[in-house]
């Protein structure tokens, strides 16, 4: 369904805000909108609904038309065959039929994707690979931060999949070591490669909490623990990494997340990759940084009604 004009519309749903933007042709140097109101989360999921609809009138009112498509980025999925939404956080949403009721409350069509989709999207299309890598296809995106998420676009189009899991590599299996996950299995690459759970594991050996920033630091200072904690992270991002490479074999991978900071992922952990692939250790992908920051969210929601 094409828009009335060219330009993009979306809104990035957060538990505490949501936020808007409408992109005109030129991208990221043609923002025509943006901005947030909170979401209000703890009210419920009629509230939510109702903050939605006025984040949208306030974009109708700058832009003076409301078009056919509208995207939304949410950290949970509309399952595609049920027609409703799980995995979000902001408990409220789950099992609810969120596309039917703001295509109605909206009069729009509504299109919602997994956030980690919506930030790969972004990078894809306004961010890193499309400023350094424009001929790449295959995009995926991964962000390593609190949890582990990733999203997968295909010639400009995230693949949300048969059930809405596409790309959502942070629940693989990785190693039995990460103990029990939320999702209820065991070993998820998010169990052992996310910020807690690796200063869970730095816990695990010293008996002190301490930050992954701060862990970083010893590390840097030559500490033994903080260098397990390290060479764990870079042996097991190779390791899981190398799940995507042999299935996909993207063109580009991006990291994203406060992990994806850490320097060493590019460096120790391409080479753990090198172990791991089926390739004769030959890595030829590149494994880069994003370029949007907390943007690529909201930007990536709009590029879902491309
Ligand atoms: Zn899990």
């Amino acid at each position: 369904m094409s828009n009335k004009r060219k330009d993009l519309w979306g809104i990035d749903l957060g538990g505490t805000k949501a936020e808007g933007v409408v992109l005109g042709p030129g991208g990221l140097k043609d923002i025509l909108f943006r901005d947030r109101v909170p979401t209000g989360a703890e009210k419920g999921y009629q509230h939510i609904l109702g903050q939605i609809d006025k984040l949208v009138g306030m974009m109708e009112s700058r832009m003076g038309y409301r078009p056919d498509s509208l995207g939304i980025g949410t950290p949970g999925t509309l399952d595609p065959r049920l027609g409703t939404m799980k995995g979000c956080n902001s408990e409220c949403m789950n099992g609810q039929p969120m596309k039917k009721d703001l295509d109605g409350i909206l009069k729009m069509s509504v299109t919602i994707a997994n956030d980690a989709n919506c930030f790969a999207l972004a990078e894809a299309q306004m961010g890193v690979v499309k400023e350094k890598f424009p001929h790449a296809r295959v995009v995926f995106g991964v962000i390593m931060g609190t949890g582990v998420g990733g999203g997968l676009v295909v010639d400009g189009r995230a693949i949300g999949g048969l059930h809405g899991i596409g790309g959502e590599w942070g629940h693989n299996f990785l190693d039995e070591s990460g103990g029990p996950c939320y999702c209820g299995k065991s070993g998820c690459v998010e169990k052992i490669l996310s910020g807690p759970s690796l200063e869970k594991y730095y816990q695990s050996i010293t008996g002190t909490r301490k930050s992954l920033k701060d862990i970083y630091a010893l590390y840097k200072s030559g500490d033994e623990a903080g260098t397990k904690t390290i060479h764990r992270m870079s042996h097991f991002f190779g390791k899981a990494i190398s799940v995507i490479t042999n299935i996909i074999d993207p063109d580009v991978i991006v990291i994203g997340g406060g992990v994806g900071n850490i320097d060493e992922i590019y460096t120790d952990g391409v080479s753990s990759l090198r172990e791991f692939i089926f390739n004769n250790k030959v890595v030829d992908t590149p494994i880069v940084k994003p370029m949007l920051g907390d943007s690529a969210g909201v930007f990536g929601a709009a590029y879902l009604t491309a």
